[in-house]
């Protein structure tokens, strides 16, 4: 059986919104604060950690996770 070079490919499906950082470097970064997973946020210009709720930024692809620099979430 002759395989067809398959054109169509993957879609791109965004099924999981990344900031621009490669999944793989996604799923290894952990909070420095409290070693949480981290995702990126809908905005995609900032991670939020899924233990504490830091907000760190993410510039130009590049997340920032410096504690200093990271957002408490708001208690309400
Ligand atoms: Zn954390």
């Amino acid at each position: 059986m002759k395989k067809t070079p398959d054109t169509a490919g993957k879609s791109a499906n965004s099924q999981s919104v990344t900031c621009g950082i490669d999944k793989e470097l996604l799923d290894i970064l952990a909070c420095p604060a409290c070693r949480g997973d981290m995702k990126c946020g809908s905005a995609a210009d900032f991670l939020y950690c899924l233990s504490c709720g830091r907000r760190y930024p993410v510039e130009n692809g590049i997340p920032i996770l410096i504690i200093e620099k990271a957002k408490l979430p708001s208690k309400g």
